[in-house]
């Protein structure tokens, strides 16, 4: 079957018209459910990339698909003309399985099994490198490899530190990593970085694009001729951030240092840019304790409220990586309880399984809905057997005009559809589902 008719089936059409908030009620009356609901709107997706292709029209964008691997969302974007960001061989053959052209593909994992190298080398991959004995097993297992060199760059801001896990220093050891590449004779054709997380700062992609032009003019000197530069992820998915904020900055650094005159591929790989809002989780209560004070029993200290989801299913990014969640209670104001310190827990027997420790909310009762957006990126990806509880159901929806959109997509140039549609021109903002 082809591509489009499998996302056909996964998915239900829903007129034009139809709101977030209503989809939300349709799964709501449903009642309460074993599993919690990733309500996943691939409008939402189809929007960003074209926001991505207006905004910053010289970056292809390689979507790396470890923020959320769904297959409705994997196969919008195959439809929509991505690239990929692949960092195993399991990523890899799950993309070349779709017949993307390995020219659509980085294989971007720094610290190569030897497998994995062989497999790229068979499938004519370009891949990345960082270190001495990375470039050293390059030269031995795939010697024709055309290679990009991933350098980091230190930001404060980054909680997860990716700065320090890969990514070599920039100036010295980046210029001697060139020099023992020429030496065995690897063909490196550009550079890398990643920012991660959520890059708080923008310009630090116009600084990683300035440290970039040095190394490039490094590398010429060498007699390299590089082609390619590769801007990593870092993109806010939120509904509420705009890519205008990176927009700007990136378009500035490219100008100044690598005009389009020039002829450079530019890439980058966007995760949660893609996934992050189009999907919205939908949770029932199915449990709750009342916590009181020990000296004054009739005070109530705190509520607990037992979900089917915690840090094993959608939370783990909320609880570890900092992004913590806002709750939007599914329920008119006129029926909300008096506001109490509450925490959310996840069902496993797991005393670390919760993700919102005592925050202000109205009181709640058993199968009520709490509603988070922006959970798409992030968070089934994670979710694991542990205790034996159910991973979130995706429950899948697009527009009509949208879907209309990704079947004329199928037929021709998929930038060109995108960018000459109308429903999107008028289209393309996001509705907030919470109640003022
Ligand atoms: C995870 C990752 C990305 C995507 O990061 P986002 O923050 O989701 O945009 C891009 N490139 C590399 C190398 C990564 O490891």
């Amino acid at each position: 079957m082809d591509i489009l008719s499998v996302l056909r089936s996964r998915l239900e059409i829903v007129d034009d018209c139809v709101t977030s908030k209503q989809l939300v009620d349709r799964l709501v009356a449903r009642g309460p459910l074993e599993e919690s609901l990733h309500l996943t709107e691939l409008d939402t997706l189809v929007k960003r990339h074209y926001q991505w292709l207006k905004h910053l029209p010289r970056i292809r964008p390689f979507y790396a698909i470890k923020s959320n691997d769904e297959p409705s969302l994997v196969e919008t974007t195959i439809l929509l003309g991505c690239g990929y960001d692949c960092a195993s061989t399991g990523e890899l053959k799950r993309i070349l399985g779709f017949r993307v052209d390995p020219e659509r593909i980085m294989f971007g994992q720094p610290a190569k099994t030897i497998e994995s190298l062989e497999f790229a080398k068979k499938m004519k991959l370009r891949t990345v490198f960082d270190s001495e004995d990375e470039l050293r097993k390059i030269h031995r297992y795939y010697p024709e490899a055309k290679v990009v060199i991933r350098f980091r760059l230190e930001t404060v801001e980054d909680p997860m530190r990716l700065g320090i896990k890969f990514g070599c220093e920039v100036d010295l050891e980046a210029r001697e990593l060139l020099d023992l590449a020429k030496e065995l004779g690897i063909d490196v054709i550009g550079w890398c970085f990643n920012l991660g997380h959520s890059c708080i700062n923008p310009e630090n992609f116009y600084t990683g694009i300035k440290k970039g032009r040095e190394l490039t003019d490094y590398a010429e000197s060498l007699g390299f001729k590089f082609n390619l530069i590769d801007l990593g992820g870092g993109f806010s998915g939120d509904k509420d951030v705009s890519i205008d904020r990176y927009a700007e900055q990136i378009n500035r650094g490219l100008d100044e240092f690598f005009p389009a005159e020039l002829g450079y591929t530019i890439v980058a790989e966007p995760g949660r840019y893609y996934s992050a809002a189009a999907v919205t989780a939908v949770v029932p209560i199915h449990g709750k304790r009342m916590i009181r004070n020990k000296e004054n029993p009739k005070e109530i200290e705190n509520v607990f409220y037992f979900f089917n989801d915690g840090i094993y299913g959608t939370f783990y990014s909320a609880r570890y990586r900092g992004k913590g969640v806002k709750p939007i209670v599914w329920k008119s104001q006129s029926e909300w309880g008096p506001v109490r310190k509450t925490t959310f827990y996840g069902p496993s027997c797991d005393g670390i399984d919760f993700f919102a420790k005592d925050i202000d909310m109205p009181e709640l009762g058993v199968s009520d809905f709490v509603v988070f957006e922006n959970q798409g990126a992030y968070s089934r990806v994670h979710s694991c057997r542990f205790n034996g509880f159910c991973p979130p159901k995706p429950v899948t929806f697009v527009r009509k005009s949208v879907w209309e959109l990704l079947e004329e997509t199928s037929e021709g140039d998929a930038t060109r559809i995108v960018m000459d549609s109308k429903y999107l021109l008028e289209n393309d903002n996001f509705e907030k589902l919470a109640f003022e």
